[in-house]
């Protein structure tokens, strides 16, 4: 066969042209494009070996880096399945592929719109060929980015004869008959001259070229070798340095890669010990993971996901942006990007791992994963598999997952604020603190717990847990033996907002709306009801003094010891949420709430006396003052005006002691004021 001159498809033409002129920065990525073309044609050599094995060469199935720095070409070898001339022709001379096709369509649509704009000359091309390069897998011609000419020399396996393949991008390529001892490909490049600016670096330089490979390349299944020279000293009969020779040169053979696809391989096959040190590789934590997530997806898409959950909460868990490296996406094997946003939920950012994934592009960019199907199916494999493993930490390693609640519950909680398709899942796992017993509570051991009847799962929210542990509105669940859940994280208000239930079970606030407990206990408390005094006259006069503060005083059907409490109307914003949109810059209205008062309590008793004999006492505003702000403190609020507040305390108290001190001595003579001597004693 003599020369063959042929002209590329006008597609193709159009792509060359473009990769050539191409702004596109991470010119780096040709040798991860070249390598993983040889990596699947070993790949697939390996798998005819199976039925055929004189297919297999004698030595390893291995990919190749030979550079000449004088010539200034790389050629990247493998041993793997080969092509016909027929497949040159197809594979490497037109773009049958659909990634190229979509590629070129999108540029066009692009290109389109920008004319619309301005007459997009060859630079609003080439910008927009950088952003497209992006997304779209342009494999082999990437090559051209970085060399100006390309020399592509192939055997089949299984054939005898070699074809040769070479183009300089201009719009021809040609074909040779080639020799070619061994079956496999060898992409020879002519490579322009290095240029930092432009983002080409020198790719005759092992360190560079092996600085890539382990960058993009490092998990790929099959040996990356290059002969390397090192300089090593003239040793004498000792082994010590012999004095005045120069170093010799050796060349050796180095294995850039590591090939530790680790997740590649079945579970059985991998011990807890590999898996831990590999995550302590990815993670670099001292520490072994609380748990390893390995899995298989299998079907319209495989993947593979290997991730950890760390002991430790990391120090800039809630800085979201500061968190790069968390899981990192490869493409068969190929590192592709460490952005753990396009491939998992905020409220799994504590997670490390990989996720590799099979049919995806090797230039898939973020915006094309934050839309593609594949991706939203892996990415809900991977929530699905994480939460099964949490789910397994709680049934057989209770203390661990508590360690884990610890240190990531409040960051899972968010998934339930703003993820409605694994609320139910994340329901699950959710563990909280409860009015029984110390250790928290799952919902479903809660939901087990509950007294026939209880038709709610009680809770309640609050700024810390010391404050809704001691808060008033827990006084009747308490003395009808009914738990109550705690939610003290910032996050809880914002999910706790939302008509929620669990197992059918509604979540009801213990500090919002009036208590039913449907126990069968409202009718003793009508009974008692009857035999208080009353207290409509009461009430009312406290609604007139704390007006500008509540909107509502009533009777309350929760309290035992405590003189009042506040609550809200069901669909109140809470204290908690109301004060934190207003940390976020955000402007709510402002709720008020209602004093509910404990008819039962000594200090109501003696309101209710003092109402009874004089309503217009102005002692009544003072105590009312002073019962809405012991209100706001014992649920752990904080007082609008603390000043004013303790000046009130102040003068019941003045007045209190007053009351209770002895006479003054006669015998002093001063011209103190005498005791109050006023019937309406402080309680
Ligand atoms: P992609 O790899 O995304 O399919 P490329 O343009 O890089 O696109 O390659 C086109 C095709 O050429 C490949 O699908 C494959 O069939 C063939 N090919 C490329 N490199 C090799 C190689 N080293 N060995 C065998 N076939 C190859």
């Amino acid at each position: 066969m003599s020369t063959e001159k042929h002209t590329f498809t006008a597609e193709v033409k159009e792509l060359l042209n473009l990769m050539v002129h191409s702004l596109y920065s991470q010119k780096d990525i040709f040798l991860r494009e070249l390598v993983s073309n040889s990596s699947d044609a070993l790949d697939k050599l390996r798998v005819e070996g199976l039925s055929d094995p004189k297919l297999l060469p004698e030595g390893d199935l291995e990919i190749r880096l030979e550079a000449d720095p004088e010539a200034r070409t790389l050629a990247i070898s493998d041993n793997g399945i080969g092509m016909t001339r027929e497949e040159v022709v197809r594979d490497i001379g037109t773009i049958a592929r659909s990634g190229s096709r979509e590629f070129l369509d999108a540029l066009k649509a692009k290109q389109g719109a920008g004319d619309a704009k301005q007459d997009a000359g060859d630079a609003g091309t080439a910008a927009a060929t950088a952003d497209l390069i992006g997304q779209f897998g342009v494999g082999f011609y990437s090559t051209f980015m970085v060399a100006d000419r390309v020399t592509l020399t192939t055997r089949r396996a299984g054939t005898d004869t070699a074809v040769r393949w070479e183009s300089t991008g201009d719009g021809t390529y040609t074909l040779d008959e080639a020799a070619r001892p061994q079956a496999g490909t060898t992409v020879e490049l002519h490579l322009k001259p290095a240029d930092e600016e432009d983002g080409r670096r020198d790719y005759t330089d092992s360190f560079v070229l092996r600085e890539i490979v382990k960058k993009h390349s490092d998990f790929v299944a099959h040996p990356i070798r290059m002969k390397v020279e090192r300089q090593e000293p003239v040793l004498d009969n000792t082994g010590q340095p012999v004095k005045g020779m120069l170093p010799k040169t050796v060349v050796e053979d180095e294995t850039f890669n590591s090939m530790k696809a680790i997740w590649t391989r079945p579970r059985s096959e991998v011990t807890d010990a590999e898996y831990n040190e590999f995550y302590r590789h990815l993670s670099h934590d001292w520490h072994d993971p609380l748990a390893t997530i390995p899995a298989a997806m299998e079907g319209a898409f495989n993947a593979r996901i290997l991730l950890f959950i760390p002991p430790k909460a990391p120090f800039d868990l809630y800085h979201r942006e500061r968190i790069t490296k968390g899981v990192q996406l490869y493409v068969k094997r190929v590192h592709i990007m460490d952005d753990w946003k396009a491939l998992l939920p905020e409220w799994l950012r504590f997670l490390k791992g990989v996720i590799d994934c099979e049919d995806l592009s090797l230039n898939v960019s973020r915006e094309i994963l934050q839309h593609d199907r594949q991706v939203k199916s892996i990415r809900n494999f991977a929530i699905k598999k994480t939460l099964e493993a949490i789910g397994k930490l709680r049934k057989d390693k209770p203390e661990s997952m508590r360690g884990f609640w610890r240190e990531f519950g409040a960051v899972l909680k968010e998934g339930l604020a703003t993820d409605g398709e694994h609320r139910d899942r994340l329901l699950d796992l959710v563990l909280c603190a409860t009015t029984h017993g110390d250790e928290p509570t799952s919902l479903a051991d809660y939901v087990e717990r509950m007294k026939d009847g209880q038709e709610h799962i009680y809770y309640l929210g609050g700024t810390s847990l010391d404050a809704v542990r001691h808060s008033p509105h827990l006084e009747s669940f308490a003395r009808q033996g009914i738990e109550v859940l705690f939610f003290a994280d910032p996050v809880d208000e914002f999910w706790l907002e939302r008509e929620l239930t669990y197992k059918d079970k509604k979540f009801v606030s213990v500090s919002k709306g009036e208590v039913d407990l449907g126990t069968g206990e409202a009718e003793d408390e009508k009974k008692d009801a009857a035999e208080r005094p009353q207290l409509d006259g009461l009430l009312q006069t406290l609604r007139t003094h704390l007006q500008d503060d509540v909107k509502e005083v009533r009777v309350s059907g929760r309290l035992t010891d405590s003189p009042a409490c506040l609550v809200g109307d069901q669909d109140d914003l809470s204290p908690q949420l109301e004060q934190m949109m207003r940390q976020l810059g955000q402007d709510p209205p402002k709720t008020k709430r209602i004093l509910e008062i404990n008819p039962d309590h000594r200090f109501i008793a003696r309101l209710a006396a003092i109402h009874a004999e004089n309503a217009q006492s102005l002692k009544l505003k003072t105590y009312a003052q002073l019962l809405h702000g012991q209100a706001i403190l014992a649920e752990g609020g904080t007082l609008p005006d603390p000043g004013a507040y303790s000046r009130v305390v102040m003068e019941v108290a003045s007045e209190a002691v007053t009351a209770g001190a002895p006479p003054p001595r006669v015998d002093i003579g001063t011209d103190a004021p005498a005791p109050s001597t006023s019937q309406e004693s402080a309680p």
